[in-house]
């Protein structure tokens, strides 16, 4: 059986990012994946009901673990709180995981969302830090492998290893 995948909207070539663009990634390998039937396609932010094109927005003082435990908020370029529009949005995130039995998820690296090896640091200086974003901190903890972009071999193999398992 055919693993599925949550992948993030802007990967498949959505134009759902802040800025209204995309983030397109490897067309040839996600329109297989499509073929196969593995792709569950979503954008947390989105989801939450934020509109495109929306201000940047960052966490600030921490990473999606810390905003899961309260400890940090996530904030856009104009200073207001958008923690509770992100936690939406990881919610939905996991909900749609479930429902879809995504064992595993391939969303976009730096994202306060969706990042997952790296984050913006909250200052909006453009400078990455280490750390995951909200939804990813989230689907982690139950259980759910996150890779981004940068880790399609990985990916690959965790999806043929999967595959075997079911
Ligand atoms: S929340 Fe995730 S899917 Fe949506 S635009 Fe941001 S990085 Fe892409």
């Amino acid at each position: 059986m055919k693993t599925k995948i949550l992948v993030s909207a802007c990967l498949l070539g959505h134009p759902v990012r802040y800025n209204g663009s995309a983030k397109s990634h490897d067309a040839e390998l996600l329109a297989h994946w499509q073929a196969e039937g593995r792709v569950v396609v979503f954008c947390p932010e989105l989801a939450a009901g934020l509109a495109t094109p929306r201000p940047p927005a960052e966490i600030q003082s921490g990473d999606g673990e810390a905003v899961i435990a309260g400890r940090a908020q996530v904030r856009d370029r104009e200073g207001r709180d958008m923690t509770q529009p992100w936690l939406l949005g990881a919610w939905l995130t996991l909900r749609s995981a479930d429902i879809h039995q995504c064992r595993i998820a391939f969303l976009t690296e730096g994202s306060p969302s969706c990042g997952s090896q790296t984050i913006y640091d909250g200052t909006f200086s453009g400078r990455l830090r280490t750390g995951s974003g909200v939804v990813t901190a989230l689907l982690r903890r139950h259980g759910i492998e996150v890779y981004s972009q940068h880790q399609t071999l990985l990916v690959q193999s965790r999806l043929h290893e999967m595959d075997k398992e079911t």
